[in-house]
């Protein structure tokens, strides 16, 4: 294979950044990939791992073994905090700085609160393994609570607020409340789940906006069955350290309120002073470049990318990993002084998991239908098959497997002290 000669500087190993760098290593590129965690995250079973059903070495793998054999790929651990788009240049925290011909930016989203009281502070999001422990840490602290005094279900010990009715928002709600209802009892000896009280609310008009009506319809209905209160047409207006206040005014004893309400771009894009459009995000031209700015590419979540009908994709996985590559394309085009190419998103669809033996895929870009059992599995089919790598594949499909027929959360575990600690009398707003 024809080597090309060059060295690219990228920040982000998660599904663009691990989607380019992987082609690039292909043609010997250099590539000094930089994340502050070192290890690829699969954010779309995040909800998983804060529900015990996974592990973290089920969805998390370290970039320095996913680029083990591919010499010319250096993965630096560090918390990037300056770009650079000039010089094609990144500075970490301890100042030190890495410059490349190209520039790559693939740091992906970060929640965005919309500036509501108390929601940064007191709210759980859901975009890192740490995001996920944290919540599970949580989920746990609240069930010993309640086991060792009933009576703090009157102080909403067992009312878990997730704000979104968005996919995240739907597979959270699915899977927290099965959690509680259902797992929670084989846990706690006279664990009172008819007080268990999962809601959702939601700014819109439907849960799972973006698919099709009948999804909208199958969701609701399902998360209704498992007990799930749906609000819709409700915001939340602040939040505290043991309530939430709704729009309408309610107010919502509870000490988990879990942000599934909006995201905008990681902080590097603002730092890098590139123009930013909507979320915070770059508009990037189709070729995935930064108009004004040669040799700078911004992919996946930290960008806005349109389709050849100028309208801009959602943030996906399958987006991110397919920007990654084809901007891996156009930088060895720039290498090799030929043109650049226009992406080309190849949509195979979308699906949410809403809970046992229920989900809702629309397959494909003519949006082909399915619920039920049948979207359930190949929901399980397609995320196995997203993972990074044979062993976590294999290890998902084990770990759903034992799940499904015991329930019996081996990684029910509590790693986040001060998560798991609740102080009863901090509700001081
Ligand atoms: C809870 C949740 C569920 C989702 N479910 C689905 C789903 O079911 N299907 C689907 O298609 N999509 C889903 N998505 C969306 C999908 O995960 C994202 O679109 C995708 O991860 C974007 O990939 P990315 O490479 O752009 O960013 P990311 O995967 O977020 O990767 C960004 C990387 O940049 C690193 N980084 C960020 N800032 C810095 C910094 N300052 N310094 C160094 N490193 C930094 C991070 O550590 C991370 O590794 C979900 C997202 C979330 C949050």
């Amino acid at each position: 294979m024809a080597h090309v000669s060059g060295n690219v500087v990228m920040v982000g190993g998660g599904f663009a950044g691990v989607g380019c760098a992987k082609a690039l290593a292909d043609k010997g590129v250099e590539v000094t990939l930089v994340d502050r965690n070192g290890y690829h995250q699969f954010q779309p079973l995040l909800y998983q791992l804060a529900t015990a059903q996974v592990g973290v070495s089920d969805i998390a793998r370290p970039l320095r073994g996913i680029f083990a054999r591919a010499d010319s790929v250096r993965v630096v651990t560090g918390e990037v905090e300056k770009a650079d788009p000039a010089a094609h240049s990144v500075t970490t925290s301890d100042g030190e700085t890495f410059a490349g011909d190209a520039l790559v930016l693939a740091a992906g989203a970060r929640p965005n609160f919309f500036g509501t009281p108390g929601a940064e502070e007191h709210a759980f999001p859901l975009y890192s393994v740490a995001d996920a422990n944290r919540l599970r840490s949580r989920l746990l602290g609240l069930l010993d609570a309640v086991d060792r005094d009933p009576s703090l279900v009157d102080k909403g010990a067992l009312t878990v607020v997730i704000v979104g009715a968005g996919a995240t928002g739907v597979e959270t709600a699915g899977a927290v409340s099965e959690h509680l209802r259902q797992v929670a009892p084989h846990f706690y000896k006279g664990f009172p789940a008819d007080k268990v009280d999962v809601v959702v609310v939601d700014r819109g008009s439907v849960v799972l906006n973006g698919f099709s009506d009948k999804a909208h319809v199958f969701a609701a209905g399902r998360l209704r069955k498992d007990g799930v209160d749906i609000r819709l047409g409700v915001g939340v207006e602040s939040v505290g350290a043991g309530h939430v206040t709704l729009t309408d005014g309610t107010e919502l004893s509870s000490h988990v309120v879990i942000w599934a309400g909006g995201e905008q771009a990681s902080s590097v894009i603002a730092a890098s002073g590139l123009p930013t459009g909507r979320g915070g995000r770059v508009d990037v031209a189709r070729d995935l470049t930064v108009p004004g700015f040669p040799g700078v590419y911004v992919l996946g979540d930290a960008a806005n990318i349109q389709d050849a009908d100028g309208n801009v994709l959602p943030q996906l996985g399958s987006v991110a990993q397919q920007s990654g590559r084809w901007a891996a394309r156009n930088i060895l085009a720039d290498l090799e002084g030929k043109p650049r190419s226009d992406f080309e998103y190849h949509d195979k669809g979308i699906m949410a998991m809403i809970g046992r033996n229920a989900a809702v895929a629309e397959m494909g870009k003519g949006r082909h239908e399915i619920d039920g059992p049948f979207a359930f599995a190949a929901w399980l089919g397609v995320h196995a098959s997203l993972l990074e790598g044979t062993r976590q594949k294999l290890g998902a499909l084990l770990t759903w497997g034992w799940d499904y027929a015991s329930r019996k959360r081996p990684q029910a575990l509590v790693d986040d002290a001060d998560a798991y600690a609740i102080d009863w009398d901090d509700d001081h707003e």
